[in-house]
Formats: C-alpha cells, sequence, structure tokens
C-alpha cells in the first residue's frame, strides 16, 4: 500500500503493529490498473529489435505488472505502438485501438512512432497520434530500455492521478545541462590515455 501514501489514511492504535488504511476507491481501481497493464504490441520495424530487449529478464518487465502480452485487443488495455507506421498500416492501427476496452492507453515506442522520425515522406505517418490519442511518448532511434522503462512508470503515474494530457519521456541526462557525463568523461579518460 506503500504507493497509495499520497491517498491513504493509515490508522494505527498506539502498541499494534498492523492497522489499516483508508482511501478513495477511485485511488484504489487506478492503482490496481496501473499494475495490471496487459499490453497489445503493435510491432512494425527495427524498434521491435528494442523491444524485445526490454522485455527480456535483464529489465523485468514483470515488476511493473505488465509483462504479459495479449495478441487480442479486446483482452488489452495497453498499446504499445512499436515502429514505422505507414499509410496503408494506419486503418489497422485506428481498428485495433477502437476495439480495445475502455479504460485504455496508448505509448509510442521510438521516434518514428512518435514523430514519423526521418522518414518525412508521403508513405509514412507523422506520429501515431494522427490516428488515434497518445498517451506517452517515448523519443530514441530506438529508445534505450532505460528509456522505456520510464515512459512506462510515466504511464502508471498518469494512470494514478487520472491525467490524460500526453507526456513525452525526456532524457535522464541531459547533454546541455549536464555536459560532464560518465561518456564524455570516458572519453577524456581514453583520450588521455593515449
Ligand atoms: S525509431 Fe529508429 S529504430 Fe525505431 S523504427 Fe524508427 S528507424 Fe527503426
Amino acid at each position: 500500500m506503500g504507493e497509495l501514501k499520497g491517498t491513504a489514511t493509515s490508522i494505527l492504535e498506539p502498541g499494534q503493529q498492523s492497522g489499516f488504511a483508508t482511501t478513495k476507491f477511485e485511488s484504489l481501481l487506478a492503482w490496481a490498473q496501473k499494475y495490471s497493464l496487459f499490453m497489445n504490441p503493435f510491432v512494425t520495424a527495427c524498434c521491435g529489435m528494442e523491444f524485445m530487449a526490454v522485455s527480456s529478464p535483464r529489465y523485468d518487465f514483470s515488476r511493473f505488472g505488465s509483462e504479459a502480452p495479449r495478441f487480442s485487443p479486446r483482452q488489452s488495455d495497453l498499446l504499445w505502438v512499436v515502429g514505422t507506421i505507414v499509410q496503408r498500416q494506419a486503418p489497422i492501427l485506428k481498428r485495433i485501438y477502437e476495439q480495445m476496452a475502455e479504460p485504455k492507453w496508448v505509448l509510442a515506442f521510438g521516434t518514428c512512432a512518435s514523430s514519423g522520425g526521418f522518414y518525412d515522406n508521403y508513405a509514412c505517418v507523422a506520429g501515431i497520434d494522427k490516428i488515434i490519442p497518445c498517451d506517452v511518448y517515448v523519443p530514441g532511434c530506438p529508445p534505450r530500455p532505460e528509456a522505456v522503462l520510464d515512459g512506462l512508470m510515466l504511464l502508471q503515474d498518469k494512470i494514478q492521478r487520472g491525467d490524460r494530457t500526453p507526456g513525452i519521456v525526456k532524457p535522464r541526462i541531459d547533454p546541455v545541462q549536464a555536459p560532464d557525463t560518465a561518456l564524455v568523461q570516458l572519453r577524456r579518460s581514453r583520450t588521455s590515455a593515449v
């Protein structure tokens, strides 16, 4: 119940080791929903490789309660759009989204799904939000698994707060704000060693 701290009141009598908590039903429901997401992966392109990496034990999807894929939209509530969407796929993606039951959420995995990426041409859709609503955008070509997990946690936070405004995953380290990153330090150490 630790996650419900902001909305729950824990009642402990003096000298007791256990007690009970009060909360709002909506908060409890949101807490359960965010830890029991059933994903429908709509994988079309090279981001799929990174999606497999995120699904591997190293990054451990299970701890978010969202590792079980459902390949029927009627049984899933989180649509992962992974990769480039071309115009011919657009109606299919829209139909899959419409077949999902409410409440449902959408995550754009990678730059192509988020904005079309460098495929600035007549054949590609310039971001899935041209077709369906999107809750979280995870930029990157492809995004690092850590960024994807950040996106998932951002979505969980939105579900808990009932926030349907779209969110964008920001880099963990902003190279402008923090130029002395680990990568820069590594390069410097290698250069000085030569
Ligand atoms: S964002 Fe990059 S890796 Fe992902 S589908 Fe587009 S081109 Fe491929």
